[in-house]
């Protein structure tokens, strides 16, 4: 009798398997929305199906610290056994080489990074109302941190959401699904944003190379109605034009919002140099906190000519302009000819990504700063950026500091910042505190 139940059982296990199989297959090859019987997205949202099937990876021996200490990440060569089927980007259960239960997450064998943890919880299914849940703890977080009108809602491994972006615009949302295991998962994303927020409109800014790592196509595009994609918002009581579909990243850089704020003392009657500046936001704050006169240079002429527009909207394109430039050929020329002002700020990209590179990052940064610092008066600011995550806060300090001592100036720290709260760092998730703020004082 014992042995006809066990039968039954496996007989079940299996057929759900082929069933899940298939349909997960069908929905991944669609590109964007996917049609299914309402039948089967019951048996992908039932937890019945994936619990008769869930596939179960068992790590090595040794666990790595960094996955017992909370990282959500597990590498190829962590993991000693797979038993089940691998459907990329479905859920599997994660075990220790002891069969103690380690969490849940996506698997994509494609990629280096091959499961990314969703919960550590085993009683936790991994469904729609999984992410609706989710989401509205972000913005629980969000609401309590006092980042409601434009925030970064969700901010991937930082919110137990490893590879999804959502940055809320005022009534907008802009989405990035960076891996294949939580891209599966968008139609029930935009169903959480709809549910949640009732939003004007939606965006899919998948336009990203680290995407094809995970065998997935760069593409963006409404995931809501149409709608105008050039949006204004306001920060500190300003006007920005973010534009969704053509700007850098997801439109606008949320992460320096209190930075923005950090300069109003330091600008007033000031003649400014803004370099690395995208849509002006920096300097526009300058101009509006009573600098003198305020000139900003990107390379970008589509930047230049946003943050020009920026600058009229806010009615101060007579104080502050934007010209299109390489900031490193400029700076070293107007140092040559002996240009000075009373602030200077530098905001550029990353410089690297890899940490083969990353003595040319280095050096890239102390370049510009020992050329920015040259062009401030004595007693005047230096108002300073870096994003590159692999470069850490001591070393950019450590930069920093190489930086004038080649250009001869003491300086002293007026302040030192990160990324704003709506982007929480994980302690010993090293990627989750990327943005170094820094002002110093030279004199
Ligand atoms: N400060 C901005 C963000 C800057 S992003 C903000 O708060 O919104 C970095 C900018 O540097 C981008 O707009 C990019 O176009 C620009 N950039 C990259 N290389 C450059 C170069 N060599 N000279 C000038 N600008 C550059």
């Amino acid at each position: 009798m014992r042995q006809e139940v066990r039968c039954r059982k496996s007989e079940v296990r299996r057929r759900m398997s082929e069933v899940r199989s298939s349909i997960i297959a069908r929905i991944l090859r669609t590109s964007e929305t996917f049609r299914l019987p309402e039948s089967d997205l019951r048996h992908l949202t039932s937890g019945l199906l994936i619990f008769a099937a869930m596939t179960q990876v068992f790590l090595n021996r040794k666990i790595s610290f960094r996955i017992a200490n909370g990282h959500p990440w597990i590498f190829n060569n962590e993991v000693n056994r797979i038993e089940g089927e691998v459907t990329p980007g479905q859920t599997v259960e994660v075990y220790g080489h002891d069969k103690k239960f380690v969490g849940k997450g996506y698997i994509n064998p494609q990629s280096q990074i091959i499961v990314r943890l969703l919960t550590r919880n085993k009683s936790e299914e991994i469904n729609e109302q999984f992410f609706l849940d989710k989401i509205k703890q972000c913005w629980e977080y969000r609401q309590k941190t006092g980042y409601t009108e434009n925030c970064r809602l969700v901010f991937g491994e930082a919110d137990s959401m490893p590879q999804l972006i959502i940055d809320k615009f005022n009534d907008y949302f802009v989405i990035q699904t960076l891996a294949l295991g939580i891209d599966v998962w968008k139609p029930a994303i935009v169903n959480a944003l709809n549910t949640i927020f009732k939003p004007k409109g939606i965006y899919e800014r998948n336009d990203v190379p680290v995407r094809e790592l995970e065998g997935l196509p760069q593409q963006k595009g409404f995931l809501s109605a149409p709608f105008d994609t050039k949006i204004i918002i306001n920060e500190n009581g300003l006007k920005f034009y973010v534009d969704v579909e053509n700007g850098q990243k997801t439109g606008y850089f949320l992460d320096q919002q209190d930075n923005r704020k950090a300069i109003q003392h330091i600008v007033k009657g000031a003649d400014v140099l803004g370099a690395f500046t995208y849509t002006g936001t920096f300097e526009i704050h300058a101009a509006h906190y009573g600098a003198k006169s305020v000139l900003g240079l990107d390379i970008s002429a589509n930047a230049v000519q946003q943050a020009n527009d920026n600058a009229a909207l806010n009615g101060v394109g007579d104080r502050c302009k934007f010209e299109a430039a390489n900031a490193f050929d400029v700076l070293k020329q107007w140092g040559k000819e002996g240009r000075q002002y009373d602030v200077v700020m530098l905001d550029p990209p990353a410089f690297t990504k890899s940490r083969e590179t990353i003595q040319k990052a280095i050096t890239g940064y102390k370049e510009i700063n020992l050329r920015g610092m040259k062009l401030v008066k004595p007693g005047g600011f230096l108002v300073t950026s870096s994003c590159t995550n692999l470069v850490n806060p001591e070393l950019f300090l450590q930069t920093i500091d190489m930086a004038a001592k080649d250009a001869r100036r003491k300086i002293r720290q007026v302040c030192f910042q990160t990324q704003s709260s709506d982007h929480p760092i994980i302690w010993n998730l090293e990627n989750t505190q990327y943005l170094k703020f820094l002002i110093v004082q030279v004199l």
